[in-house]
């Protein structure tokens, strides 16, 4: 079967795709994948081209639609039946596939096959996914890689000292076609695959009301929120608390010229129509307001002052692990064309810990022009 017969598409819309697919190689075998939206093909899908036969797919794991509304947007999205609703945990999003010559291999979210995550996955759930695959043959295990030491994401969970891999989803790794949601958790429990917790079903109409419940909760502990999923796992609905939406812009705001307008725009839409939807008015509306306020300002000024100290505006992240696997991704993220500046670097046991800040470029140097008195004309 061709390629194009294979992942369900059109042969006229891969070839659409040819230029839009970027090359790379990972351990000794290409492959190429997709790092943008596209309309046919998942973004992350990723192809392995094997030199000596047929290539091998990692389709990508689907953007989850967003409400703003639970009340309208619950029922709208949802047109019968019941509702599963599960924590939306913050990390990255690893699909893990097993590749001919190589084993299981985890890629990121844009399709790149992380050095880092595989090691990781390996060493916490090999037999875990080599009893699954052999189990499921064809299929691919979606989830997310959360807690502090990773080098992509920042959300601390008190549940996880280090780092941790929670499965969400179980799909055909060529079409995407999921797992029913029981279906799914039943067998990654039956593998002893841990998972994101399911915080409950309800009827379709029950939902919208259960789901604000649940969204309080997370918010209070300052979790991220929910993905809501019909029986079948083919329709998927994201909400986040106000927590996680004022975290994003505190983290937006810390690098405040390589972050989007829209990246901080579309969350203050969401905290106003959060707002709205709670019925919040008087001082619960103006305590919202000067949070919201705070993690705006506090993050920008404490970048300024950095930059004027002479330091540098970036994302700073540990990592942990084998000396080699450490070593492996710090070459593969400066690989990305991305600038790291070490400021750790030690031996616990037998693992490497290194604290390392990528550099974002931009925030450094248009906070530096502005200490300088650039004269700006706006
Ligand atoms: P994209 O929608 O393209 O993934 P995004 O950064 O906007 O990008 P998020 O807002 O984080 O994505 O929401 C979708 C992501 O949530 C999923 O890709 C997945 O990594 C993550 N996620 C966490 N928990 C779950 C869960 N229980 N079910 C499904 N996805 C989950
Ligand atoms: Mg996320």
């Amino acid at each position: 079967m061709d390629l194009a017969e294979r992942l369900g598409v059109d042969p006229g819309s891969l070839e659409d795709l040819e230029g839009t697919f970027r090359d790379d190689r990972f351990r000794g075998l290409p492959y190429r994948h997709l790092p943008d939206y596209a309309s046919s093909l998942e973004r992350g899908t990723a192809i392995v081209d094997h030199p000596d036969g047929d290539p091998e797919v990692v389709r990508g794991f689907p953007k989850v639609p967003r409400t703003l509304v639970l009340e309208t947007g619950v029922p709208r999205q949802f047109e019968d039946g019941s509702v599963a609703v599960e924590e939306k945990l913050n990390g990255y999003n690893v699909r893990v596939a097993p590749i001919r010559r190589l084993g299981p291999v985890a890629f990121t979210r844009g399709g790149i096959a992380c050095p880092f995550t595989t090691a990781k996955l390996r060493d916490w759930h090999g037999d875990e996914l080599a009893d699954l695959f052999a189990d499921r043959p064809g299929a691919m295990v979606c989830g997310e890689v959360i807690g502090p030491e990773n080098p992509y994401t920042t959300h601390d969970y008190p549940e996880v000292d280090s780092l941790a891999f929670r499965a969400f989803d179980v799909r055909d790794r060529e079409t995407g076609d999921p797992l029913a949601v029981e279906e799914r958790r039943a067998l990654c429990s039956a593998h002893g695959l841990p998972q994101t917790p399911l915080l409950g079903t309800y009827d379709r109409d029950e939902a919208a009301g259960a789901v604000a419940e649940h969204v309080a909760e997370l918010s209070v502990e300052g979790r991220e929120g929910v993905v809501l999923k019909s029986a079948d796992g083919r329709r998927q609905l994201k909400y986040t608390t106000s927590a996680a939406n004022t975290d994003d812009l505190a983290y937006a705001f810390s690098v405040p010229f390589d972050y989007g307008r829209d990246f901080v725009f579309r969350r203050l839409v969401r905290e106003a129509f959060h707002a709205v939807e709670s019925g919040e008015r008087g001082d619960e509306l103006a305590a919202r307001a000067d949070r919201i306020g705070e993690r705006i300002l506090l993050p920008m000024v404490e970048t300024i002052r950095e930059v004027d100290a002479g330091g540098l505006a970036g994302e700073r992240h540990t990592v942990r692990g084998e000396p080699a696997v450490v070593a492996e991704l710090l070459a593969h993220l400066r690989g990305q064309g991305l600038r790291l500046e070490i400021q750790a670097d030690c031996r616990e046991g037998d693992e490497r810990v290194v604290t390392f800040l990528k550099v974002m470029r931009s925030s450094t140097d248009r906070t530096q022009a502005y200490l300088e008195g650039k004269i700006v004309r706006e």
